[in-house]
This record gives C-alpha cells, structure tokens and sequence, in this order.
C-alpha cells in the first residue's frame, strides 16, 4: 500500500500535473455505490427487477408505513461477504445499521438504514493493471451495506412533483478506497477493475447506465512529498470516461486557485459533462449533521466464520488467478492475459478456444480478429455470431496446413455473417490452400516470363521478392501456400 501522508512515497513524474508555478500531485479516494445482485430488497421482500412500473415494487416497509419493521435478507449479507473476500478484506463477523437521519422527498422513513463505525467489511486491497503494464495496488478502507433511496420524477407534470419508490430499501455496498490514486488514469482503471471483480463475483451487475454502479470521486493536489492537501468530493459520477474528465478538471481548478494564493474550501461538487466543469453543491459548513445512532430496529449482525468459508469455497476464480493462469498455462504476455479476463465470458471463450490448441494463436485470434469485429459493430462476445467451436475450426484450418492466415480471415468473415462448419466452407467453395508445388511453379513461370526487367532489378534489390510474391497470391487467388511460394521464389529469382 502506498504511504499515506509523507514524503517518501515514490512519486511518477510522468504523473505530475504542470501548473504556472511548477508540478502538482493529484491525490484521489473513491466512494462506491454498488447495487448488490439480489431478487429483493435488503430489509423486505419486494422485487428489485429493474423496468417495472413506477412504484410496483415497494413493499409496506419500503414506503415506511408506520409500525412496518426492516426484517434482513440474508442473500445481501452473503453478497457482502463475498465481495469482501473478492477484495481480500478483512470480514467483519459483527457489525451493526446506523440510522444515518436527513429528510428527503423520496425517503420517506425520514433516514437511511446504513453502517457506520461497525461495517460488515473493513480493509482490503485492489490489484490495478494500468495501461502502461505497470500494476499499483489501491487500499480499500471499509465495505458498508445501506438502503437506496427511491427517486423524484418533477417532469411528469406541469405544477407537480412525483415519487417512485422502486429503488427504496434495494441494497447497496458502499466500497470505500484510501487516497491511494495519484492520477485520472490510475482512478478510472481502479474503477475498471473494482467492476470487473464484482461481475466475476456476481454481486454486482457493475451497470453505469442503469446507475448500479456510481463514484463519489474525492480530488486534492499538492507539491509531491508534501502532507494531502484539501479535498473536494465530487458527487454522483456515473461513467468511467467522467470520473477521468471530472478529476482532470476539478485538479486544475484546484491548482489554479492555490497558485493564485487562495485555499481550498472543503465542500461537495458535481460534474457537469456538458461544460466540462464542476461547481459547487454544497459547502463543509453546510454539510449534513446525520445524528447517526445505531437503528433500535435490527439486532447487530452477526455471523460465523463457517458461514465465511462456505461463501469463500464457492467463490469462482477471480481475474488477478486467471490472468496469472493463462500466463503460465497458455504462455501469454500479461497484456494479452489482461484483456481476455476484462470479462469472465471473454475469458470462458478464449479458454474453449485455446483448449487442445496453441493458447498464443487462440488469443491472437480472439483478440484481434473477433474483438476487433464485435467492437465495430457494438456487440458484447455473448452476441458473438462466431461460437468459439467455430473459431476454434478455422485455427485447426490453419494449423494443418489447410488454409493461410489470409484466407482465414475471409473464412471467418463467412461464418460471422452466414454461419456454418468452417471446414465445409473451405472445401465447398475451393478455399484450400494449393500446397501442390507443381501448380505455384507454373504461376511463378508465368510471371517471371512476362515481367523481364523486374526479375533483373530483383536481382540487385532482393526486397523486390514482395512484389513476386504479391502476383503469385494474386495469380492463385490468395491460395498458394505462403511458405512454398517464397522458397520457389527464391530459388527461380536466384535471390538467397
Ligand atoms: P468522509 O467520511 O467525510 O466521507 P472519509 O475519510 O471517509 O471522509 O473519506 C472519504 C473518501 O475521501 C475516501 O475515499 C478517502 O480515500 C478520500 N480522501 C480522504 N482524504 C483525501 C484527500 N486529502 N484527498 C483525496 N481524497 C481523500
Ligand atoms: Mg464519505
């Protein structure tokens, strides 16, 4: 873990912000809103589907009739643990709900049911892979459960406000990081990878759009090796590319102010991607007294170590194992091995490819030819046209000789938008590679014959083999083994 406070703690130069006055450190520390995977809600037994009419799924507790008492659902619980273990956090076996007290339209209980100095989960770490292939580990403070609050709708109607509970009392894991990001880049590939092992784990579906996942993304600079600075939170975030904008604003807003002799006030921001600003939202001095005390209601939670490990034994392998897998097992670069366990499908899919086969030519072919095609037309690999038996066939092509690199490509173009067993394509519209010697020697004669002056100029500038060998494919449609043509080449042009 990175040094909190002081002045050792190596600082990346590259990293560095460039103010009037000389280079700034930006000091980063995330809140995250994770909604938890589970048929109902945390403290009743209403739906959490999402898409339903407004206000279908809200139970008697949800809208606070009075008397109506928060009963726990155990499913949450294990969905927390899980994700602890999945952060190599520390388990808490008792922890207790605070009532955290404000008044909100679409809180009708009038608080929120939350944890505050006793959560299920305290500390842990995140392994991030960085773009550059430099890997940083971020702390993790606590892991908290608390209820969602339900939302306002103020444009359904010209003079009135109206309410839709759905989203009250569904479960939320609140993921709380230390100040250890030291650049946008770092925040959002933390992001990345928090969301990434959360979809391994199945506690969180990890969905910005629907706002199943939201950052509260804390920003201050300093001069490096100085203490941390002032922070601003900047409320809300809900895609990765805004956290990124959002802090590389907020730090040279930031900068500009201390570079101009003034101080940092403390205080709460949003985003706004649209001017690419962030202003204020309301000030420490404001800032909300929740009178937090622990909810008469609910009993402090409290579990075993078996329940742990009977949650810790079912848990599938995360992506730091399967990364370290692939490399040692199918002798992929780390780079490669990043991107195939981004996703648990991806990763499922190479697998049935590489499996019985060359592990570097299957991610070759999955990463580039078909993540490459499924990202030109949007698709996630689930909606994948080519099934990895199919892309599995064209490698196998390749490998026994059967067809070229090239003429797999156009193999597999055939599959992805007609479908069908790859084998049979190749010999049922004569795609098999000519590896008959007899058959390229004559394309080669032909050739030779018919362009005098190149075969003398290739003699003195051997590099002009390209241009031969260009006309041979050409001549063969694209047929010819590409290893024959050379030698032939070679051996007619007198070229060594
Ligand atoms: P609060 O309870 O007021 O939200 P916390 O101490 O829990 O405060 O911190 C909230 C978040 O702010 C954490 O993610 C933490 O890493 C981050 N943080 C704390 N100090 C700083 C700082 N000086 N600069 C940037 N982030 C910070
Ligand atoms: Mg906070």
């Amino acid at each position: 873990m990175r040094d909190q406070t002081l002045m050792n703690a190596p600082v990346n130069p590259k990293k560095l912000i460039k103010g009037a006055l000389g280079d700034w450190e930006v000091v980063i520390g995330m809140e995250i809103h994770a909604q938890v995977t589970s048929r109902s809600k945390l403290f009743s037994g209403a739906p959490t589907a999402f898409g339903a009419e407004p206000n279908d799924n809200v139970s008697l507790v949800d809208a606070a009739m009075p008397g109506m008492l928060p009963v726990i659902n155990r499913e949450c619980v294990a969905q927390a643990v899980r994700t602890g273990l999945g952060l190599k956090a520390q388990i808490n076996h008792r922890s207790v709900f605070d009532r955290k007290n404000y008044f909100y339209p679409d809180l009708p209980q009038g608080y929120q049911i939350s944890q505050y100095k006793s959560p299920i989960v305290g500390e842990g770490e995140v392994l991030v892979d960085l773009p550059d292939g430099e890997s940083i580990r971020v702390g993790i403070e606590r892991l908290h459960l608390e209820q969602d609050a339900g939302k306002s709708l103020h444009d359904q109607h010209p003079s009135m406000s109206f309410v839709d509970l759905n989203r009250s009392g569904v479960a939320l894991m609140e993921i709380v990081s230390k100040p250890d990001l030291r650049s946008s880049e770092e925040a959002k590939a933390y992001v990345t990878k928090l969301r990434t092992i959360l979809r391994y784990l199945g506690t969180c579906d990890g969905d910005m759009e629907k706002g199943n996942l939201r950052a509260d993304v804390n920003v201050s600079v300093r001069k490096p090796g100085e203490p941390f600075g002032t922070r601003c939170e900047i409320k809300n975030v809900n895609s990765i590319r805004f956290i990124g904008q959002a802090i590389e604003v907020e730090a040279r807003r930031q900068i500009a102010i201390i570079e101009d002799g003034g101080t940092i006030e403390q205080e709460t921001r949003l985003f706004d991607p649209n001017k690419g600003e962030t202003r204020s939202m309301r000030s420490k001095e404001e800032a909300h007294d929740y009178r937090y005390f622990p909810d008469p209601d609910l009993l402090p939670l409290e579990f075993d170590q078996a329940f742990v490990d009977g949650l810790a034994a079912g848990l599938p392998e995360l992506p730091d194992a399967k990364k370290a897998r692939f490399i040692e097992s199918y002798g992929l670069s780390p780079y490669d091995a990043t991107v195939l366990v981004a996703e648990r499908a991806s990763a499922d899919y190479f697998e049935a490819v590489a499996q019985g086969r060359d592990g570097k030519i299957a991610a070759n072919w999955v990463i580039n030819e078909l993540f490459g095609r499924l990202n030109k037309e949007a698709k996630g690999i689930e909606d994948s046209p080519v099934s990895a038996a199919q892309l599995g066939a064209i490698v196998d092509l390749i490998g026994d000789g059967t067809i070229s690199g090239k003429i797999a490509k156009d193999v597999f173009e055939i599959v992805w938008s007609e479908g069908g067993d790859p084998r049979q394509i190749v010999e049922s519209r004569g795609l098999r590679q000519v590896t008959d010697t007899g058959a390229i020697e004559a394309a080669i004669d032909q050739i030779i014959a018919a362009n005098p002056d190149k075969v003398e100029q290739a003699k003195a500038k051997p590099t002009l083999l390209g241009w031969f060998v260009g006309q041979t494919m050409k001549a063969t449609g694209g047929k010819a083994n590409p290893a024959a043509v050379n030698a032939l080449l070679k051996a007619k042009l007198g070229i060594e």
